[in-house]
């Protein structure tokens, strides 16, 4: 029996709010808390088996969340806000002596940047409170490191090369939309490319190196190589590995609008004057973009994410697949998000179970790949993401 507080009421926070309320013997009292209150309280309105408690809270005000998180008194909060607001609901956790788990690693306003170094530099900090942080719990970053866990453990020597490959086979009907936070999302998606290969990073142009890679129940997709800031804690926890890439597909269709969007400065986060006020380009762009929440309606087809590894067992080369598919159809009807939304969401309530019944309760800040993955794989499927794994196949990738 714990008390939980979810922050942001996005499509995440619903897909949390909800895969919360159906473990009531865990998750035995829900706080819903964001920046508008109304999209908490109608939340909570469509989750009418229980009570969701809501509340307005900015998360980039330290005080503030302190105040609501010794009203309330949570065991551990559930950060689904904006990679933004990381360290501020963490700094806010350690005075209050409250769990933390996010799904996103930090980011500057001001600077695309992806990095852990600021969520792993509170790691003496949350040790000596007795605290546990959880960091990236997820899909990816979250359960693609968990999948790479456990194959490493069940049913490899070693692991050598890893490749985490994202296919979003879905429609929505729409021109263009993103399927989380639109600033979040074209901010990651516009970087430069990064993988590690030999001990090293090796950067690539966006979308420079494609390969079309078959995903099940969906077909072939065009998949592009982009960096994804799960490979930064995965390449140091697996030191073994000699080369790791992240691909996600994206339509030609989507490709061209981005273009667009990139060369006529829309996705400059550089403020710019307009008529006195300063904007930012892209979060203006976000104001005017389909809402990720709105997209789950109409959208059919699945996604399919998961891991293709090559490694050593019992001294010969094996190779290896583990994946999830999800239906946005199934996902929708189940709590009113599209897939996207539910395979982050799920994970991130699957991984606060995890603390909260001791399974991964240490001191620390952890990326999720060091934690005992047995329990989470155990549940996971019972939870709305099952798995699935073949062995001896063609990977596909080139090495
Ligand atoms: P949304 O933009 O739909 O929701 C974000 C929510 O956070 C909104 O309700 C927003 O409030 C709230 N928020 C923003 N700023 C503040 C603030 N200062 N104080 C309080 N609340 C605030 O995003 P998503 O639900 O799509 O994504 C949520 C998180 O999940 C993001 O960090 C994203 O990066 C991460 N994510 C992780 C994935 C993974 O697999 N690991 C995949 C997809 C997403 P308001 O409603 O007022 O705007």
């Amino acid at each position: 029996m714990a008390k939980v507080i979810i922050i942001g009421a996005g499509g995440v926070g619903r897909v949390v709010a909800h895969k919360c309320a159906q473990v009531p013997e865990v998750f035995s009292e829900i706080m819903l808390a964001s920046r508008t209150r109304s999209k908490c309280d109608e939340i909570a309105k469509s989750i009418p088996h229980r009570t969701i408690q809501t509340a307005q809270v900015d998360a980039e005000n330290v005080p503030e969340l302190l105040a609501l998180l010794q009203s309330f008194k949570p065991d551990l909060v559930i950060n689904v806000a904006l990679p933004y607001q990381d360290l501020f609901i963490m700094d806010a956790c350690l005075e209050a002596g409250v769990h933390y788990l996010d799904t996103a690693n930090y980011e500057p306003k001001n600077e695309a940047k992806f990095e852990y170094s600021w969520q792993w530099a509170y790691a003496d900090k949350f040790k000596e409170k007795n605290l546990t942080a959880i960091l990236g719990c997820g899909f990816d970053p979250g359960q693609t490191q968990i999948y790479t866990a456990y194959a490493t453990k069940h049913y490899f020597d070693e692991i050598h090369y890893l490749d985490i490959v994202d296919c979003n086979g879905g429609d929505h009907g729409k021109a263009f939309a993103t399927n989380f936070n639109p600033e979040i999302n074209i901010r990651e998606i516009t970087q430069k490319g990064k993988f590690w290969k030999n001990g090293d990073w090796v950067k690539t142009e966006p979308y420079e190196i494609m390969v079309p890679l078959k995903y099940p129940n969906i077909g072939v997709r065009n998949s592009y190589l982009m960096y994804h800031e799960e490979l930064e804690s995965l390449v140091k926890n697996f030191p073994t590995l000699k080369q790791a890439r992240f691909w996600m597909t994206f339509g030609d269709e989507y490709l061209t609008h981005l273009r667009v969007i990139q060369n006529i400065g829309m996705a400059s986060i550089e403020p710019i004057l307009y008529k006195g006020v300063e904007i930012v380009p892209l979060q203006f762009l976000k104001e005017t973009l389909p809402k990720p929440e709105s997209l789950g309606k109409n959208y059919t087809g699945e996604t399919s994410i998961g891991c293709r590894i090559k490694g050593i067992k019992d001294g010969k080369e094996k190779t290896f697949s583990i994946w999830n598919n999800c239906s946005h159809q199934e996902a929708f009807n189940e709590t009113g998000a599209q897939g996207v939304s539910y395979t982050t969401g799920v994970p991130a309530m699957l991984g606060a179970l995890m603390v909260l019944t001791n399974e991964w309760k240490k001191p620390g800040v952890f990326n999720v790949e060091e934690l005992n993955p047995d329990p989470f794989m155990e549940k996971i499927g019972s939870y709305g993401l099952p798995w699935q794994i073949e062995e001896n196949i063609d990977l596909e990738l080139p090495y």
